[in-house]
Parts: C-alpha cells; sequence; structure tokens
C-alpha cells in the first residue's frame, strides 16, 4: 500500500470516526445530521481517492474518480447547510431565504454527473508523477468544479461568520471546529481554482485534500472535546459584516499562489506540485490560526490602542479627578466609597464594590458599594465565597474577566458558585495590591449594556485600583503611626505619672509609719503637714499640667501690649532670677491676645533661659514688630541644645532633659502659640546658648 492509499483511509476512517461520535451524541437536530452525512460524503470521497490511488491501470482510474465525484458532488449541499444551522440554532430564517441556492446546490451536482457522466472528463488521462493523473476536463466537468469553487467560499464564509460573531466561551468552543472545518474548504479554494485553471483534473490533489483532511479530523477532535453538542447559538452582531476574512483570505491567497507559483518554478525549490499546495495550505492555516487567535488579537489590539488608536480615555483627566476626590480623604471607608462611585462613573457599571482585607477575621468585608447605599452588596453573600474570591486573587496582578474562559481558574470559580457571584454581581475582579500585599479587591458587575471590557479599560482599571491600593496602604500606614504615637504618648505618660506618684507615695509613707511613734513631737508634726501640703500642691500640678494636654485651649483675647505684660511676668519673677537681665523692648501695637494664656508662654521661656544659664550668666528680653507679627525673642547664653534634640524632642510632651522637669512647659506654649495663629522659631547651640522667638499676628492679619 502506498503512502498515498494510507494516507486516504486514514483521513476517510477519521471522518466516519467523527461521524459516529455526533451521531451517538445526537441525531435528532438539524446541524447533527448534516454535520454526520458531511462526514460520511468526506469519508466516502477520501475512501474512494484511497481505492484510486490503489489502480494500476488507468481504466481503474477513471472508474474510482468518477464513483468518487458523486460523493465530491453531495458536500456542497450538505455543508452549505451545516454552516448555516452551525452555531446558529438552526437558523431557519436564513436557510429559508437561501432555499432555492441550497436545493440547487444539492441538486445540480448530482444531476450534472449523471447526465454527463460520459463527458466530464474527456480524452485520455496523462501519468504525472507517481500514482498521479491528469484528467482533462470536458464543459460538464468544468462547470461543476467552477459551481462547487463557488458554493465553497459561500461555506467558508458562513463558518468564518459564526466564528467572528461568537465571543468568549463559545467562541473558546467552536474556534476548532471551524478551523477544522475551514481548512478543508479552503484548500479545495485552491485546488478546484487550479483544476478549472488548468481545466483539467489531477488526481494528486487526491492526496492534498486527505492530508488536510486528517489534520482537521484532530482539530475537530479537539474542538468536540469542549462543545458538547453542535447546536449552540452565536448572537449575532452586526459590525463583522463590514469585513470579511474569507474574501480577504480569498483575494492573498491568489496573489500567494500567483507569487510563489512564479518563485518555485524559478528557483526549482519544491519539484511536487501537491507538497507546494500543502506547504501553502499549512502556512495559510497558521497564519489563519494566528489572526483568529485571541492573545495575538489582544497583543496587536493593545499595540494599536496604545501606540495609534486616540485614548478612550483622558488619561490627565481622570488621574485629576481621582486626585482631587480623594486628596482630602482621611478613612478608609471614605476612600472606598468614592472609589466604588468613580468606577461606576467612568466605566459604566451599575455595581461596584470595594472590598478591605479584615485582618482580625480573616475575610473581606464589602467597606464602599455602589449596590446600596449602604454597603449592602456583602450582607447578603456568603463568607466563603468572599474567602475563594481573596484567596484566587492573591497572586493576580491584572484585574481579570471571571466569565473569560479562557482564565480557567476564574471561570471555574465563578462557575462553582454561580448563585454567589450572581447574587454579589461580581463580573470582573480586580486586585488591590500595593507593597506587595493584598489588601482587597473591587468587584464589577456586568456593564451597562454587557459590553466587555477593552484594554484600555482594563488598564484604566487596574491603574485606579493600584493608586486606590497605594492610598489605603498610606491610610493604614498613618493609622497604624498614629496608634504607635498615642501608645508612645500614653506609655511616656505613665511612666512619667508613675515615677512621679511612687516619689509622693514613698514620701508619704515613711511619714505615716514615723506618725503614730514622733506624733507628740510638734517638729515631726510641722514636717509632717508641710510633706503633706507639697504633695497635695505637686498632685494638683500634675493634674493641672496633664490636663492641658486633653484640652483644647480656650482663649479669651484681650487688646494687650506685650511690652507691659512682659513687665508684669518679670516683676513677679524677678527674685528667682540667677543672672542679669537686659530687655530691649521697642514699642509695638497692641495685639489681640489672651494675657494669661501668654503669660505661661513668657514665664516658661524665662524659667527654661534661668536653669540654662549658670551663675553670671545673661538672659536677653526683645519685643519688635516685623512683617505684620510682633516678635519676642527670649535669648540666654546657657548651655543650649543638641541639634538631635531640637530636632526629635523640642516642643513634644514628656521630653525634658532635667532631673525634676515635666517636659510639658514647651509642648504647652506652643499649643497656645499656635492657638493664637501665632508660630514658635529656636535657634540653639550647644554650650553657647539659645534664642526663643515667639511670632504674634498684628491686629487683622
Ligand atoms: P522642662 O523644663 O520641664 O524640662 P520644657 O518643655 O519647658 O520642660 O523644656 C523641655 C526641654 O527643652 C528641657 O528639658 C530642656 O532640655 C530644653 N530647653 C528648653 N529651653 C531651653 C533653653 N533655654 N536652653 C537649653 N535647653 C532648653
Amino acid at each position: 500500500m502506498t503512502f498515498n492509499t494510507i494516507l486516504s483511509f486514514t483521513g476517510a476512517c477519521l471522518c466516519l470516526a467523527l461521524a459516529v461520535l455526533v451521531f451517538l451524541r445526537d441525531r435528532h437536530s438539524l446541524v447533527h445530521r448534516t454535520f454526520v452525512a458531511g462526514m460520511m460524503a468526506l469519508a466516502l470521497e477520501s475512501g474512494f481517492a484511497g481505492l484510486s490511488f490503489q489502480a494500476l491501470f488507468f481504466e481503474q482510474v477513471i472508474f474510482w474518480q468518477r464513483t468518487k465525484i458523486f460523493s465530491t458532488a453531495l458536500l456542497p449541499g450538505i455543508w452549505l447547510l451545516f454552516s448555516m444551522s452551525f452555531g446558529r440554532g438552526e437558523n431557519k430564517e436564513l436557510i429559508h431565504k437561501w432555499k432555492g441556492f441550497i436545493i440547487a446546490s444539492f441538486i445540480l451536482p448530482l444531476l450534472f454527473i449523471s447526465f454527463f457522466n460520459k463527458t466530464l472528463f474527456k480524452g485520455a488521462p496523462v501519468a504525472h508523477q507517481i500514482s498521479s493523473w491528469i484528467l482533462p476536463l470536458g464543459w460538464p466537468g468544468y462547470i461543476l468544479f467552477l459551481f462547487l469553487l463557488i458554493t465553497t467560499i459561500i461555506i467558508i464564509m458562513n463558518l468564518e461568520r459564526t466564528l467572528r460573531t461568537s465571543i468568549g466561551h463559545m467562541r473558546w468552543q467552536i474556534k476548532f471546529m471551524v478551523f477544522g472545518l475551514g481548512s478543508i474548504f479552503a484548500v479545495r479554494i485552491y485546488t478546484y481554482s487550479q483544476t478549472l485553471l488548468f481545466r483539467s483534473l489531477d488526481t494528486g490533489f487526491d492526496m492534498l485534500h486527505s492530508g488536510v483532511l486528517v489534520i482537521a479530523g484532530i482539530l475537530m477532535i479537539r474542538s468536540l472535546s469542549r462543545l458538547k453538542l453542535l447546536n449552540l447559538n452565536v448572537y449575532f452582531s452586526h459590525s463583522f459584516l463590514y469585513s470579511s476574512l474569507t474574501v480577504l483570505m480569498v483575494g492573498i491567497y491568489l496573489l500567494v499562489v500567483g507569487l510563489l507559483a512564479k518563485l518555485i518554478a524559478y528557483f526549482d525549490w519544491v519539484e511536487s506540485v501537491h507538497l507546494k499546495g500543502f506547504l501553502i495550505f499549512i502556512a495559510f492555516l497558521g497564519l489563519s490560526i494566528l489572526l483568529l487567535s485571541d492573545r495575538f488579537r489582544h497583543r496587536i489590539r493593545r499595540f494599536i490602542a496604545v501606540h495609534m488608536k486616540r485614548p478612550q480615555y483622558d488619561y490627565r483627566r481622570e488621574w485629576i479627578r481621582f486626585t482631587e476626590k480623594t486628596a482630602t480623604i482621611t478613612d478608609a471607608r471614605n476612600l472606598c466609597m468614592t472609589v466604588a462611585r468613580m468606577f461606576s462613573d467612568i466605566l459604566e457599571v451599575l455595581s461596584v464594590t470595594v472590598w478591605l482585607f479584615d485582618e482580625l477575621h480573616a475575610r473581606l468585608r464589602p467597606v464602599g458599594s455602589t449596590v446600596s447605599s449602604e454597603v449592602g452588596a456583602g450582607h447578603r453573600i456568603s463568607d466563603e465565597g468572599a474567602a475563594r474570591l481573596f484567596q484566587t486573587m492573591r497572586d493576580q496582578e491584572m484585574p481579570v474577566d471571571l466569565d473569560d474562559p479562557k482564565i480557567p481558574w476564574a471561570y471555574d470559580l465563578k462557575q462553582s458558585m454561580p448563585d454567589y457571584f450572581q447574587e454579589a454581581r461580581i463580573r470582573y475582579c480586580a486586585p488591590l495590591s500595593a507593597g506587595g500585599n493584598l489588601l482587597g479587591v473591587v468587584t464589577l458587575g456586568e456593564r451597562v449594556g454587557y459590553k466587555t471590557f477593552s484594554f484600555e479599560e482594563f488598564d484604566l482599571l487596574k491603574t485606579i485600583a493600584d493608586q486606590t491600593a497605594a492610598s489605603l496602604l498610606n491610610l493604614k500606614l498613618s493609622e497604624d503611626l498614629r496608634k504607635a504615637k498615642e501608645m508612645e504618648a500614653f506609655q511616656t505618660m505613665s511612666t512619667f505619672v508613675v515615677h512621679d506618684l511612687k516619689n509622693l507615695a514613698s514620701t508619704l509613707s515613711l511619714t505615716v509609719q514615723n506618725l503614730p511613734i514622733h506624733f507628740n513631737n510638734p517638729d515631726f508634726r510641722n514636717d509632717a503637714s508641710r510633706i503633706i501640703d507639697q504633695s497635695v500642691a505637686k498632685i494638683n500640678n500634675m493634674c493641672s499640667h496633664l490636663s492641658t494636654l486633653s484640652k483644647n485651649i480656650e482663649l479669651k483675647k484681650i487688646e494687650t501690649s506685650l511690652n507691659e505684660l512682659i513687665h508684669a511676668s518679670f516683676s513677679c519673677l524677678n527674685g528667682s532670677i540667677k543672672g542679669s537681665f537686659v530687655q530691649n523692648l521697642q514699642p509695638v501695637p497692641k495685639i489681640k491676645i489672651d494675657p494669661e494664656q501668654i503669660q505661661k508662654v513668657l514665664t516658661n521661656l524665662i524659667l527654661n533661659a534661668n536653669e540654662a544659664i549658670g551663675n553670671g550668666g545673661e538672659i536677653r528680653l526683645a519685643t519688635e514688630k516685623r512683617d505684620g507679627w510682633v516678635v519676642l525673642s527670649v535669648s540666654d547664653n546657657g548651655c543650649g541644645m543638641s541639634k538631635e534634640f531640637m530636632d526629635r524632642s523640642l516642643f513634644q510632651p514628656f521630653k525634658t532633659t532635667k532631673k525634676q522637669g515635666m517636659g510639658i512647659g514647651l509642648f504647652q506654649s506652643k499649643m497656645i502659640i499656635e492657638a493664637h495663629q501665632g508660630k514658635i522659631e529656636v535657634e540653639s547651640e550647644e554650650g553657647r546658648g539659645s534664642t526663643f522667638r515667639v511670632y504674634l499676628p498684628l491686629a487683622g492679619k
């Protein structure tokens, strides 16, 4: 048995197997019946071709070829009917419209062959290469092949139409079926056109047909593993009508065939014309698979969208809008709510929910949603679904379409809990990850008009989701920082309070212990009462200082002369000042301040300066008017402060370098000054002294 024969019989067997497989799945619908019939016809054709290859004499060849052509004549009608019903839910309307043509394509070839059987081929066949004969065509043969060519093109156009209008899962299912059938017929465009061109049938083409049949059979088996039944319904869109790939491909084909024929003849590359045809077929199949591959199209469209097309969204505008809306938001709930609304608005999706991961309960919690004002989406849906969603989104970078059959895990996830996703109205899901952590997810429902997202929209979705995640992370970090600071302040305060209370307690307990022993000693009684007095004063002092930390300062502002206030404060302190005191008070206008509070600041600064200087040091006090401010400065030539202390601890509560200090004075002073809309500045150098400048606004500033 020759290779040709084996190939032909393999093709025939594959077709038979496919016919049986589809027949067993369903034998009642038109699409299944036509497929089975079509496959049987192809099997017969290939089988007869195999027998023809085995023939040794040309009479036998002619006999088998004449028999074979009967099965070829069955192909147009059957496959035309199939191509009109496949993927179209047995489109009765279309079939009805084409009724005449379909009937003609059934009857005409058969009639032709029956009537003109003798004149289909004319003259003696010519042996051409090994086991290949050239049979010159008579005019009926010519018309028959012309008819076959036309119906073949129509069949391919129909198949293409089905494929191009199918989307998503459906497309994924039918793609290889269409490729398989498409290649069977596409190669016939080549062979029929060659037959017409040379007005003779080359039996070597049968080998090409059988070879393609084997490849097509494999493609169709692959498709049948995805597709259980052939009678599914593709919803047609109108846009595709404007361009037909078939027409384009036939055009390219004719061009390429012409060119290749010239090239091959010139260089004498490939001996066998059939092998040449087969190579062209493989190249075309590859090209069309590539052209119709979703991933390839995705890349091309992305490339075009990024580099050539006018962007659908004005990113700059959307960016500004996003930052404007979210800049002042300081809590996660508000941010999520705003972001959900923005997504809904920009991408035209009615239900958008932003879910955050709740670390405490280890689950997703809906925080902002457009589904109902009361972030309602999540109340109705199970934790399990949310947990699985979160689990599966962990490793995702890009937003996913959960209905996309090309992302099996997403598709499976949605299919595994259809009710859950239905109720939660989830179709798309974008991760909110920042700093390598998944903080939550954004889920979007079906779009208005059920349009799927374009790349640009996926890109935009990702950009906004990333930005949201970054803002959320920021909020979370500043919240953590605030809590840490609060904790730190609380700890410092409690250490400080505990330390002082312990001192007081030990002094008092000593007194209490000695009380029964020395009670009758009047000196002891005086001492004891003094200690108790001091302790009470200290506790009161502590309380009053600490209370300034928690209270907002209430100012009672009146027109005050700062210089007079300085005189008054100074006269109170005069006795306790160690060093010399220099005043340089320039006349400054009266300002509206709370004199009692400002006096506290003043006293504080003077006492600090006094503690900083040694004996013989100097304290200078000055006032002046500068650029709408009244400036009061207190300088000393004392110990000064380290830069590090100024940077990290100055004006912070409980930060003190003194044994008996509380570290509250400057903190409180700053609060008072700021309550007056003023500011305080410090200049200091270790070992040389410090200057504190208080700026208070002039009236009307
Ligand atoms: P306290 O005086 O109770 O320590 P303050 O808040 O008034 O609390 O001062 C905080 C710290 O700032 C002081 O412990 C001291 O180290 C530093 N400081 C304040 N004023 C001066 C100054 N004039 N010279 C040097 N260090 C100063």
